[in-house]
């Protein structure tokens, strides 16, 4: 007997199917394709109909269709590109002062306030995420707009005023032009919220392309825009694949820079395709993030603390703390109450508001799980929870138990990789610099974790651990105003917080002379 808490399905009415269209130069406009154009390769299949093909979403954890969304081709990327090129290069948004942009930011805000739950409800139904979770979310994006329509009212740049009584130079900061962003299925919504108001905020034009696994809160975001009154072409939207639609945003020659969230080989083509036309390029990629647990440390806070970390968004997080490394005097006793408090923690149907833990985003991402566990148990790994799929009685056989590994040798692909679901693995510990070896092998470096009552302890961890994010004595806390992103293989560049605004802006030096001073350099014959 498992023993672990599993919410059974609700009978809530499911809203009616939902229809995406592409946003394209201020016009939800049909798809530009021919009839059986569509490349769709996706386990939902694309299907043609009245001229356009279209895909359908499935519900993770219900099994029903939520929406149905069209699929873009190279002529829809093109033309969401012009549409955004015409708008940069009008000057319609990048030439609005500060205060004007934040204006349209700030009602964008409201309006989401205003629409979270029916947004709430297609992101859980879409993503498999529990509903309170989307609601948090939703709300807490609007915060995100909110702090980069400060910033677009405080943009400043720099200046020189001790070259001489006859210089003067400043430096001049302007929006960067057309960007493409391209999101994940994990954080539909808060990623792109992570990204695009900034863009906004510092003057961009923008094409999005949303996973095409969770469309559809992009969409609505392109009307709640419409209704804030952004000029038409400022944000495009086309829905579809990574091929060809994702790969027209990455490579287009119109295109200035690139923003990109989702796996690191899907990353790395996209900095490929971008360095044709050396755009800019901004990566948020993966991570296996360790946290370290001294035996000093507030135990029971670290307890909870790694059992959110590991099962939040069941693990289909980038910031998932997926590996814990714990001293060895206490690893066990450690290892016990992970196992205890992840009993309680309540897995099931994503439309309930008790559940804490919803589905797995697709068939093939749960066997991708199991088939870590699998290899784990036959290198020698044992299994102290779970580490089968979930029985959630009612609802689609897309659930994963929660799963903590121990006996693991850091050579093990569990213990290095990326594995997206809601398994721990444990590795031990006897010095520091043992702990940091452990942390820093790695090739991913987005975040790290320490737990320790020590300052020096959790002073020298947080120096000396390759990661973008360093947390002491708390995991997975994040501020509009603090930056994000990673190192090595976790990604390039950093989104949210004055520095991810300045992602999207281009730097001018603009030297002047005042008065005729300047020496004749040709002499005169
Ligand atoms: P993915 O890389 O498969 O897809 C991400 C997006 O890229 C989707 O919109 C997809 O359609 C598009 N895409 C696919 N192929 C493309 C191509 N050739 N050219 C252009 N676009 C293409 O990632 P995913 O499965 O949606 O998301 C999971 C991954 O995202 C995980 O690896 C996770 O760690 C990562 N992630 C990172 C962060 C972060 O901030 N570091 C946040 C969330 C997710």
């Amino acid at each position: 007997m498992l023993d672990l808490t599993v919410i059974p399905a609700t009978n809530a009415t499911l809203p009616e199917v939902r229809q995406n269209l592409h946003l394209i130069d201020g016009e939800f406009t049909p798809s530009r394709a021919r009839p059986g154009t569509s490349t769709a390769t996706h386990e939902v299949p694309g299907q043609a109909r009245d001229g356009v093909s279209w895909s359908e979403r499935l519900s993770p954890s219900h099994g029903t269709v939520v929406s149905r969304s069209e699929i873009g081709t190279i002529q829809d990327a093109e033309a969401a590109i012009a549409a955004a090129r015409k708008a940069f290069d009008d000057g319609r948004w990048s030439q609005l002062s500060g205060k004007a942009r934040a204006a349209v930011l700030l009602k964008v805000a409201d309006l989401i306030e205003a629409n979270t739950d029916r947004m709430a409800l297609l992101e859980t139904l879409e993503s498999g995420k529990p509903i309170t979770q989307s609601r948090g979310e939703i709300s807490g994006a609007a915060d995100l707009w909110r702090y980069a329509a400060s910033l677009a009212r405080t943009l400043h740049g720099d200046s020189h005023n001790s070259l001489g009584s006859d210089m003067l130079a400043v430096v001049l900061k302007e929006p960067i032009g057309v960007v493409s962003i391209i999101t994940p299925w994990n954080f539909p919504f808060w990623i792109l919220s992570q990204k695009l108001p900034f863009a906004l905020a510092a003057g961009c034009t923008c094409v999005v392309k949303p996973s095409e696994l969770t469309p559809s809160t992009t969409v609505i975001l392109g009307e709640l825009l419409q209704e804030a009154g952004l000029p038409n072409g400022v944000v495009n939207i086309v829905l579809g694949y990574g091929q060809p639609v994702g790969a027209t945003l990455a490579s287009h020659p119109k295109v200035d820079m690139v923003t990109f969230t989702g796996s690191t080989a899907v990353g790395r083509g996209i900095a490929a395709a971008a360095s044709t036309t050396l755009k800019k390029v901004a990566l948020e990629l993966g991570g296996k993030n360790p946290q370290v647990i001294f035996p000093d440390a507030d135990l029971e806070a670290a307890a909870d603390a790694v059992t959110f970390g590991v099962y939040f968004n069941v693990g289909q997080c980038c910031n998932s703390g997926s590996r814990i490394i714990v001293h060895e005097d206490i690893a066990e006793a450690f290892t016990a109450r992970v196992v205890a408090l992840s009993r309680q923690v309540a897995f099931g149907d994503p439309l309930d508001p008790a559940t804490q833990v919803g589905a797995i985003v697709s068939r093939e991402h749960g066997a991708k799980i199991d088939a870590y566990v699998t290899a784990a148990v036959k290198a020698g790994a044992t299994v102290a929870l779970g580490g089968k799929p979930l029985d959630v009685p009612g609802l689609t056989p897309q659930f994963y138990e929660p799963t903590i590994v121990t006996n693991v040798t850091p050579d093990m692909a569990i213990a290095r990789e990326e594995v997206f679901g809601p398994v721990l693995t444990v590795l031990t510990f006897r010095t520091l610099e043992e702990a940091l070896h452990l942390v820093n092998d790695a090739d991913y470096g987005l975040s790290a974790g320490v737990w320790s009552e020590n300052i020096h302890t959790c002073l020298t961890f947080a120096r000396a651990a390759q990661a973008g994010t360093v947390w002491t004595n708390t995991w997975m806390d994040g501020f509009p105003e603090v930056t994000f992103g990673g190192v090595k293989q976790s990604g390039l560049g950093r989104e949210i917080g004055r520095q991810g605004l300045d992602e999207f802006m281009e730097i001018k030096s603009l030297v002047m002379r005042i008065g005729r001073t300047r020496a004749p350099w040709v002499r005169p014959r």
